[in-house]
């Protein structure tokens, strides 16, 4: 990546993730961060950023985090900061995330904190305080940098998901999936009570290019219901939106 000459100066150096829809914010974050010394990466939606880290991770799992840092807006297409963030969290990533958002109340900075932020700047900022606060993150992170988890689970309550591995067990007992069925639920799992469409599931798993019905899902989501729930007909998980699609948790 880039380089300049403050390289060799800088102390706490790292590879950082910009997620910005925002092209204006977005350029001018990489420029000042690559004036530092930064390698940076960009992401302009919240869904992309997911791409990129478990692509990367699944690239090379022995370095993982592959980032050092990830900027974060908030109001992002496709998947918010704010469901980034948990399902970043969720993962066992600990990599420190700095929130950039125009909603800078009280209220919204309490939020991205608990859903596991380490920062949280409002907009607008000044560069030199983003920069500030960058390596304040890094130097405190390089202390206290636990072990990473090998492996990625996505757990809610008795379910986990192991992407790589392509299994799922409830209250830790394996459950046999269809390849549909797995991502079916690895969807849901990483967005927990967002509401989806039939259209929308149909869209993302069986692709833009499907032709049928969308009755396909029901009767997935029947089978995901006789295998993942106690009592089929009383969901717990898998909870059906009258009038809209499902939702899980
Ligand atoms: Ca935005």
């Amino acid at each position: 990546m880039l380089k300049t000459n403050k390289l060799d100066k800088m102390a706490c150096l790292g590879k950082v993730l910009v997620v910005e829809d925002e092209a204006l914010i977005r350029d001018s974050i990489v420029l000042a961060l690559i004036e530092e010394g930064y390698e940076v990466i960009v992401a302009e939606d919240g869904r992309g950023a997911l791409e990129l880290l478990q692509e990367t991770k699944l690239n090379s799992p022995q370095n993982y985090p592959q980032f050092d840092l990830i900027i974060l807006d908030l109001m992002l297409p496709y998947l918010s900061g704010l469901d980034f963030c948990r399902v970043v969290r969720r993962e066992g990533n600990s990599v420190p995330i700095l929130i950039l958002s125009a909603k800078g109340t009280e209220m919204d900075r309490v939020v991205g904190l608990e859903v596991g932020a380490d920062d949280y700047l409002p907009k607008p900022f000044g560069m030199r305080e983003l920069i500030a606060r960058c390596r304040a993150l890094l130097r405190r992170h390089h202390h206290i940098q636990p072990l990473m988890a090998a492996e990625t689970i996505l757990k809610y309550r008795d379910v986990a998901v192991y992407p790589q591995e392509c299994r799922v067990t409830m209250k830790g007992e394996e459950i046999n999936l269809s390849p549909k069925e797995f991502r079916i639920l690895e969807l849901f799992i990483t967005h927990p009570r967002r509401v989806w469409s039939r259209e929308q599931l149909l869209e993302r798993i069986w692709g833009a290019d499907f032709v049928g019905d969308s009755k396909t899902v029901d009767v997935h989501i029947r089978w995901l219901r006789e295998k993942l729930e106690s009592d089929p007909s009383h969901p717990e998980y898998l909870l059906t939106v009258r009038g809209f699609g499902y939702r899980f948790g």
